[in-house]
């Protein structure tokens, strides 16, 4: 039987890939006011405004590749029983090859109806434009999930995490709820590895290691000690 392991990625994880982190410095929000693209309110207000923003963001990730960090996570369902549940909206651990992802914020690649979240769409391109509609007639938006809006795969996320034998953290400043609470629902023996150039200290958890480098650097040795540790 193969341990079962779970990564849970943010931001920082497609930094390499030369996609903005939000909140570090030159960040995402240091160019935009959240409360005016990434809210219910801002889309009531000026939904061509948000779909401007988010359709930049769907062209920078489609000219984006997949860094060492993603492809190094591939490996390790060699060996592991590997799910990754990410914050990002991108998909780059689907084209690095990784074959179980949860997408807790959405996927920028996929529109959805804005009167009925069970219609989602693949889209054409890059962009999502003011008057192409769902089938139910009401104005396309994007497959995200906004600051203020329920987060639906958390509970799938919260029990997966509860019985996981490994957990890592890569590239989250920890910052976005109810997401970053993932990390204080393993079982109290799990060890927690988290790569992060900026990692505060979390002294709550003792069973966490800190890896304080970026993502492709500080998985490139967590990976080789994962692969060569000996099954129990
Ligand atoms: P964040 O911007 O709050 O934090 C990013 C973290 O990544 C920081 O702690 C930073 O120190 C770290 N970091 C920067 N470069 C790194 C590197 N090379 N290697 C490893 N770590 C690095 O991001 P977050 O915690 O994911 O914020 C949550 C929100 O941001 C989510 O809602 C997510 O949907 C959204 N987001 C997604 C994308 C994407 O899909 N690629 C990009 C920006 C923001």
């Amino acid at each position: 039987m193969k341990k079962e392991l779970v990564v849970f990625t943010g931001a920082g994880i497609s930094a390499e890939s030369g996609i903005k982190t939000f909140r570090d410095s030159n960040g995402l929000w240091e160019e935009y006011d959240i409360s005016e693209v990434a809210t219910p309110e801002a889309w009531n207000k000026n939904y061509k405004l948000v779909l401007d923003f988010y359709n930049k963001r769907r062209k920078q990730v489609l000219e984006a590749s997949p860094n060492a960090a993603h492809k190094a996570l591939v490996k390790l369902e060699e060996k592991y029983k590997v799910t990754i549940v990410t914050q990002n909206i991108d998909d780059l651990h689907e084209r690095a090859g990784s074959k179980n992802v949860l997408h807790l914020h959405g996927e920028i690649i996929k529109a959805r109806s804005s009167v009925d979240p069970t219609l989602i769409y693949p889209i054409q391109g890059w962009e999502i434009k003011p008057g192409q509609k769902c089938e139910k007639g009401s104005q396309l938006r994007p497959h995200v999930v906004w600051f203020g809006e329920e987060v639906p795969e958390m509970p799938k996320a919260f029990k997966i995490v509860e019985k996981v034998d490994i957990l890592i953290v890569i590239g989250t400043s920890l910052n976005v709820f109810p997401a970053a609470s993932l990390i204080y629902y393993t079982r109290p023996s799990t060890p927690i590895f988290l790569i992060d150039p900026n990692a505060g200290n979390l002294e709550q958890l003792p069973v966490l290691k800190i890896i304080r480098k970026k993502a492709s650097e500080g998985l490139n040795e967590l990976v080789e000690l994962l692969m060569n540790e000996h099954a129990d």
